[in-house]
């Protein structure tokens, strides 16, 4: 076994947590080395975040042609497949040039702890050691695999439904969470007949009744068929289709379809070779990695952070911790504050939600002044033939001090940014309100949501 040299800081996976934690230990004057298993990037740019949009936002455009341009509706789904590993490959070797140009070593295989300042790094059978002085895991997740459908076959997770060479006649979804929602309705707008099954009342549980509701009728519009309330039982698959059993109100039914896709959460990389038990860092029930505000373990100078610690399994979530870990090491006293951690689905239409929603204020008894406007009026929501939802500020109702805000319809993945802003900053509805927006702009529908707000709390302190 040979042995590498031996870094300040050692990172452990190179999705967005990894390279940007990486990166930001780098540009702080660290030496620093990333480990990568399979692809620089992680899920995010290979099999999460970026292919997904690349084929959603195909698929709108395919759908926008066959709905207003018929006659030029040439896209194929194929077309769409090599547009999304073009800019696959282009983010991943972003990846590659920023870590390379910070200064990062890049080293390729399984990491595996052996004691508290000691990984072995493990490619093709060859076996060699780093010691490193900090370490930060981020060995990311993986899908959860059902016991009665296990992946393989006619049953995909979102890996494999995101490289299917041709849209399927037909497709059923297991589970009415957000990645199942986005994959569904991008391969229904590629002209699959899809089926989604969730077990819950509802599709997309963690967002608001009445924000969800939008999302739920376009899909509805898109020929999807949502069975709520299901519980899948058991599958007979084929080498050309797939029938899956499932019950609801006490009732037996089946489905058949090309394929199952299996979306029902993800799973930390936190089992397996990493070697936590060696180290004594335990993980809960669920996998997850207790950490304090600087991201740090129970072993000081060991810190993990993305999908393998506690809170939304989310890209911008992981890099935002990536930065804080690497301050921390660095000698600053950066902390996490969740406090405005964005959540979108990039469903059409889309939904994004930051901070507190109403219904969670009612859940803990937090008085709240809401502030709402449509998309309906908007003239550039009319330019662009988009004018389904609204838009939600959630504020103080004393302060006006903006603590949440959701957005249901057109480019809401965009518009939540500046919310997410003005909960950071601690701005208040008004000044939501008194910010000059370009005209005719979709973000005016945010300065009307914060005017209703405004409105309610001046008639109520007269
Ligand atoms: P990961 O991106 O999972 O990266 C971990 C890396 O560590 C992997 O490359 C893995 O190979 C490597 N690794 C693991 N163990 C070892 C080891 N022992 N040695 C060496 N390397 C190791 N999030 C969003 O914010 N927006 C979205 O739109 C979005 N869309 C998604 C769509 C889909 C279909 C999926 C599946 C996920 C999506 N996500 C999205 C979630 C997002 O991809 C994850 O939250 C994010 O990738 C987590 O980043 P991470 O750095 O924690 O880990």
């Amino acid at each position: 076994m040979s042995k590498l040299e031996s870094v300040e800081t050692l990172v452990i996976g190179s999705g967005p947590g990894g390279y940007v934690a990486a990166l930001r230990s780098s540009q702080l004057g660290m030496k620093t080395a990333i480990i990568e298993r399979s692809q620089l990037g992680g899920v995010c740019t290979h099999v999460g975040c970026i292919p997904s949009k690349a084929l959603i936002a195909e698929s709108h455009r395919y759908h926008l042609l066959q709905e207003f341009y018929p006659a030029d509706a040439a896209v194929s789904f194929k077309d769409a497949q090599l547009f999304k590993q073009g800019i696959v490959n282009k983010q991943a070797g972003g990846v590659h040039y920023l870590l390379k140009t910070a200064g990062v070593s890049i080293l390729e295989g399984e990491a595996r702890l052996v004691d508290e300042h000691t990984a072995i790094i493990k490619q093709m059978g060859q076996e060699q050691t780093i010691t490193f002085k900090y370490a930060i895991l981020a060995t990311g997740s993986r899908p959860i695999e059902l016991q009665a459908f296990p992946f393989g076959g006619r049953v995909l997770s979102s890996t494999e439904a995101l490289s299917l060479p041709e849209a399927p006649a037909s497709l059923v979804v297991i589970g009415g969470g957000y990645i199942g929602m986005e994959l569904g309705q991008m391969y229904a707008k590629f002209g699959t007949k899809v089926t989604i099954l969730e077990g819950g009342e509802r599709v997309l549980p963690g967002f608001e009744a009445k924000l969800a509701a939008p999302v739920a009728k376009q899909l509805k519009a898109d020929g999807i068929d949502i069975v709520t309330g299901a519980t899948a039982g058991k599958m007979v698959q084929n080498s050309a289709s797939i029938t899956l059993h499932y019950s609801k109100n006490g009732e037996q039914h089946q489905v058949t379809a090309e394929y199952a896709l299996v979306t029902v959460g993800r799973k930390p990389n936190t089992d397996g070779e990493l070697g936590l038990d060696r180290i004594g860092l335990n993980v809960s029930g669920r996998g997850l990695i207790g950490t304090d505000k600087q991201c740090r373990t129970a072993i000081p100078h060991i810190f993990a952070i993305g999908d393998i610690t506690a809170g939304p399994a989310l890209a911008h979530k992981a890099s935002y911790e990536a930065k804080v870990a690497a301050e921390a090491i660095a000698g600053y006293a950066s902390e996490v504050d969740y406090k405005a951690i964005p959540l979108v689905v990039f469903s059409s239409p889309e939904l994004a939600s930051v901070g507190l929603s109403e219904t969670e204020a009612q859940a803990k008894a937090i008085p709240v002044v809401v502030g709402k406007a449509p998309f309906a009026i908007n003239g550039r929501a009319l330019a662009l033939r988009e004018t389904e939802g609204f838009v939600k500020v959630v504020a103080d109702p004393i302060s006006g001090i903006v603590i949440g805000a959701q957005i249901v319809g057109v480019e809401a993945s965009t518009l939540i940014s500046e919310l997410a802003l003005a909960i950071e900053m601690g701005a208040t509805v008004e000044d939501l309100a008194m910010t000059i927006n370009p005209h005719p702009t979709l973000g005016e529908v945010i300065m009307e949501a914060a005017e209703n707000a405004v409105r309610k709390m001046m008639l109520k302190s007269k």
